[in-house]
């Protein structure tokens, strides 16, 4: 059985007492994890290790980006074995925000998941496809020369790999993909990662939406049979919202 997953990327977003507060709000909602259904939120790097310290069991923290470097003169950046000593378990990998903002290309992002399941840090990998793919038809193959890079991975560290396809024509605009268009990209995914890994391995893989999902279309969402829960970012800023999107997983 895979896992259905809610997961909350809260981005660049909250000051400390701001982050506190949601933390608190979340902790106080027993969010829980159990019979294959987990939460995970992915703050800013400098709330994780309080948060994981007062973490009460109700979800997993993870990391919004990681390095694929074990350490050294790399400015800024924060590597897959100093998340791991803090207590981190997952890290997004692939979001477009890095692919576009920050030019994040195949050769990168498969260092990042090297590294990241070098220290057992389990991954969240986004694809995606632009509007004018979109429009152009581009679309699937768009996700699946995304997914081509998973080749590189074992089928014993593809467990650790979850994906999340995420419309960049619907992050953060309010305009949601339609349970069709949804639905369409993901049994497309599951196909392609059965070509790529076999139906076993296939199967077993937890495929998120991503891209305005909220209260009000989660529900239909998460019906898909092939859509095991939700990457979040906007609705994971308020922990009632959160909370009701998770409660759509079945
Ligand atoms: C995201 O950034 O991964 C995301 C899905 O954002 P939003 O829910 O705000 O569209």
């Amino acid at each position: 059985m895979r896992n259905k997953i809610v997961a909350g990327n809260w981005k660049m977003n909250l000051d400390a007492d701001e982050a506190e507060s949601l933390y608190r709000d979340l902790l106080n909602k027993s969010l829980g994890q159990s019979d294959g259904k987990m939460t995970l939120i992915f703050p800013p790097n400098i709330y994780l290790k309080d948060f994981i310290e007062k973490n009460n069991g109700s979800f997993e923290i993870g990391a919004q980006n990681v390095n694929a470097q074990k350490n050294g003169a790399y400015t800024g950046e924060v590597s897959a074995s100093q998340l791991k000593s803090i207590g981190c378990s997952w890290v997004l990998v692939g979001h477009s925000e890095r692919r576009t903002l920050f030019n994040e290309d195949d050769k990168v992002l498969l260092d990042k998941i090297n590294s990241a399941l070098e220290y057992g840090l389990n991954v969240i990998y986004c694809c995606g496809e632009s509007l004018n793919e979109r429009k152009e038809l581009r679309h699937k193959s768009k996700i699946q020369s995304q997914l081509a890079i998973l080749k590189a991975f074992s089928l014993e560290q593809i467990k650790s790999i979850s994906i999340a396809y995420e419309p960049i024509w619907a992050i953060g605009t309010g305009k949601t993909a339609s349970p069709d268009q949804a639905a369409e990209m993901h049994d497309f995914i599951r196909e392609e990662l059965k070509i790529l890994f076999g139906s076993e391995a296939s199967d077993q893989t937890s495929i998120l939406y991503g891209g305005s999902c909220s209260p009000s279309n989660a529900e239909v969402l998460f019906k898909c049979h092939n859509i095991d829960g939700g990457l979040i970012g906007g609705a994971a800023l308020n922990a009632d919202s959160f909370r009701s999107i998770i409660e759509f997983l079945k």
